[in-house]
């Protein structure tokens, strides 16, 4: 309906072209039945688009992350979700950044073209939270293997992945100098534990996102799992990001347009009182409003992506893109509920499914006060509050 005049409007035409096949309907069924969109994972695949970021010598498409915000932007505009197999896009980086080659060699070019799925990110642990130092989860070497032990929750796709990134203490807490050291990262391959050493349980939430539980009982891995040195695990992490914080941002972009087309549209056509509720001011503004509210955080989104490909270090800006986005595209979504009025409730408008899902994006993958804590530590030097 508007008209952005953005970049890579290729990718993002034969995005939109391709959720086409995936109409409101499809998603209204996956919510409720919570059930995986695997078609639509299918198709994305299929078509390439999630070895975006993936380099060409692993048979990938070698694409900036401007390209990888675009594909994510278009699927929520288009009224999707991308949270099915957007982590494949950002954890697939700390592979390619810290992966030894034999790594890079075996897995990537399965991820490129589909046939390995690495969509599970194990970081938070129920005891620990948003304190990832103080995660419980212990990898023991032994001998070629680690035995690792512990559980993670809010793991999510990790019913529909083969591969799973996880972050585990390797070092005893009290050992350590800092409480940042010790920590490990591990490629674990799922398919020689799963229903054995390794547990999934399913989490039911408010939206369909496929969230589970783990469970890892004396689960042997082998020792080249370890991506990396041991030890740098959390650096590794930190180092993915800024990437991830853009991706999401961009997705929380696409949710505030589809919001805001939908309104508009839905404005112009409802009549009440004999004309269009769009006439009123009491309607339009608040449309107006998260219009602007929604270009003011983009703009910030694509300085983000400028800095990181120019090869910066974007903390800040990846931070206040994710911060700024995320409340866009709730305050469009606040609005869209109140312009459709009675049916903003119902199912088969897709708007009250699009509330759901964009209101995840205050709380995860990092929530809004820790991002407000980023900003007031490193960027104001206000003492660190935790
Ligand atoms: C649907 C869903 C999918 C997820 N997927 C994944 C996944 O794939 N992999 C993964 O590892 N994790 C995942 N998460 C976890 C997510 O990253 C965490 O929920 C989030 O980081 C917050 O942690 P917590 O839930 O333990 O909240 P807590 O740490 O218990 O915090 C609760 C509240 O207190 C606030 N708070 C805590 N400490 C401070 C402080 N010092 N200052 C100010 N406020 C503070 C938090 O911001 C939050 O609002 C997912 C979560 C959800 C809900």
């Amino acid at each position: 309906m508007f008209n952005y005049n953005h970049s890579h409007p290729e990718i993002r035409d034969a995005v939109s072209k391709l959720c086409e096949g995936f109409d409101g309907k499809y998603w209204q069924r996956c919510d409720a039945d919570r059930a995986y969109p695997s078609e639509f994972v299918q198709a994305l695949t299929d078509a390439g688009y999630l070895s975006a970021l993936v380099p060409e010598e692993f048979g990938g498409l070698s694409l900036p992350i401007s390209a990888g915000a675009a594909i994510l932007e278009e699927i929520h505009r288009s009224g999707g979700n991308a949270a099915a197999c957007h982590a494949q896009m950002y954890t697939m980086g700390t592979v390619l950044r810290h992966g030894s080659d034999v790594q890079k060699a075996r897995f990537l070019p399965g991820i490129a073209d589909g046939s390995l799925r690495l969509q599970a990110f194990g970081v938070t642990e129920p005891t620990s939270g948003t304190d990832t130092t103080a995660l419980r989860t212990v990898a023991r070497r032994d001998g070629d293997e680690y035995v690792v032990n512990g559980q993670k929750v809010w793991t999510s796709r990790a019913e529909h992945s083969d591969l799973m990134l996880l972050l585990a203490r390797t070092t005893p807490l009290e050992e350590c100098v800092k409480k940042t050291d010790g920590l490990s990262v591990f490629l674990v391959d799922m398919r020689d534990v799963r229903g054995r050493s390794l547990t999934i349980t399913p989490i039911r939430t408010m939206m369909n996102h496929s969230s589970t539980q783990l469970f890892f009982d004396d689960m042997r891995i082998p020792a080249d799992s370890l991506v990396g040195e041991e030890g740098k695990g959390f650096r590794y992490i930190l180092s993915g990001m800024n990437a991830e914080r853009i991706l999401i941002a961009a997705e929380c972009i696409g949710d505030a347009k589809w919001f805001i087309e939908k309104a508009s549209i839905y404005a112009g056509e409802r009549s009440v009182f004999g004309r269009p509720i769009g006439k009123n001011q009491g309607i339009q503004f608040p449309i107006a409003k998260a219009y602007s509210q929604m270009r003011a955080a983009e703009l910030m989104l694509h300085e983000a992506i400028r800095l990181f490909e120019t090869g910066e270090n974007p903390g800040e800006e990846a931070n206040l893109s994710k911060l700024l986005c995320a409340d866009a595209s709730w305050a469009a979504g606040e609005m869209c509920v109140q312009t459709f009025g009675g049916f903003g409730f119902a199912e088969e408008y897709d708007v009250e499914r699009k509330f759901r899902e964009a209101r995840l994006y205050q709380v995860a993958p990092i929530s809004t006060n820790l991002i407000l804590s980023y900003i007031a530590e490193h960027v104001l030097k206000l003492p660190r509050s935790y």
